[in-house]
């Protein structure tokens, strides 16, 4: 119907993204400006039990294929299989996270469907019946207001900045079958090999511990290391060390490396450059390390420690495995 949201739920092994339940909160929103309702559609293998998770996060209705040839993400399988079920149901409006899988969807959902796109939103409203979508632009310098002309409105919405509604565990959902259309996709993922093995990829992590040119070289990381570990947080980088050989490109936050949006953020020896800061600014705090007092890092961080890192960042983790172990 078209004043409902559809939110499209990403899983990975069987375990929902919280972007999926971020979208539906604001899905929530939306449709309820709009008169019709959340709903969700999820795909994967041995789905199990999700639905009923999205169902107690708002969703009224859950559209699911689950088939063994959707078990990791495929292009042309989840575009297919998308599409198909966005022309049957005809939502106003489709969300997608801007995660690895969704920058690569969402453009190939809308182009499929011959509508334009909303990438990267941080915010989402409906004005006069359309939806406004905010999307930083300019490596965040500004910020842009957009209304896409067509039908389905489809965006991708930045993780981590909306926030997840309280499950309600009485809550359900509608669940109704959609067909996996992958059978005849030209190419598929036979294989996914991880960088880092039990490493946390910074796109995807609560909490991020970020080394700049000030570690000084590879083994300047290992306080950065072992207070991310401390934390459970993932490894981040500068440019500068990635550019130097430091530490591979996919610890990269910022313009031209991935954009972040943790719950804490902490920069050791990053002075903030703006294409840094493009990445990671929209993080929920940010702690800066920096012996420079003048470093704009200090500019956007919540908490600055003026100091050197390598007698900082020691001390700071051992105060924390002290909290941690109350
Ligand atoms: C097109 C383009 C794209 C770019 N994309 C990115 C990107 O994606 N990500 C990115 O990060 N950069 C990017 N850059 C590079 C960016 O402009 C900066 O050069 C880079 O971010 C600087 O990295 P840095 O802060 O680690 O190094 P620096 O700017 O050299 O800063 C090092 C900081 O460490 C501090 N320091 C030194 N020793 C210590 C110590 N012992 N304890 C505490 N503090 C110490 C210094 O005071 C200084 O502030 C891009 C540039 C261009 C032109």
């Amino acid at each position: 119907m078209a004043n409902n949201v559809l939110v499209i739920a990403e899983q990975r092994d069987g375990v929902l993204k919280k972007t999926a339940f971020e979208m539906l909160g604001a899905g929530t929103e939306l449709a309820a400006a709009l008169g019709g309702q959340v709903e969700a559609a999820l795909l994967g293998s041995g789905l199990g039990d999700l639905p009923n998770a999205l169902a107690q996060h708002g969703a009224a209705k859950v559209y699911v294929a689950d088939y063994e040839g959707l078990a990791t993400y495929s292009s042309e399988g989840y575009t297919d299989t998308l599409a198909a079920c966005v022309g049957k149901i005809e939502p106003a409006i489709v969300l997608i996270g801007a995660t690895a899988m969704g920058k690569d969807l969402g453009p190939r959902l809308a182009a499929r469907l011959g509508v334009g796109l909303a990438s990267d939103c941080t915010a989402l409203e409906i004005d006069d019946g359309r939806l406004l979508a905010t999307r930083p632009i300019f490596a965040g310098k500004a910020l842009a207001k957009v209304k896409l002309n067509g039908d389905p409105q489809v965006a991708t919405v930045r993780p981590n900045v909306l926030s997840a509604p309280e499950p309600d565990t009485g809550a359900t959902a509608t669940v109704e079958t959609v067909e996996a259309l992958i059978d005849n996709a030209r190419a598929m993922v036979v294989d996914i090999v991880g960088a880092g093995e039990g490493e946390i990829d910074v796109a995807e992590a609560n909490i991020i511990v970020t080394g700049g040119r000030g570690v000084g070289g590879p083994e300047g990381f290992a306080p950065v290391r072992s207070l991310a570990k401390t934390l459970g947080a993932a490894v981040g980088a500068s440019r500068a060390a990635v550019d130097a050989g430091w530490i591979e490109h996919a610890h990269q936050v910022g313009q031209t490396g991935k954009t972040v949006t943790p719950n804490l953020y902490i920069a050791c020896g990053v002075s903030g450059a703006i294409q840094h800061l493009a990445g990671m600014k929209t993080s929920k705090v940010i702690v800066a390390v920096n012996k420079d007092p003048e470093a704009p890092i200090f500019n956007v961080a919540n908490y600055g420690i003026v100091g050197d890192l390598f007698e900082v960042v020691p001390l700071l983790e051992k105060e924390l495995q002290a909290l941690l172990a109350e």
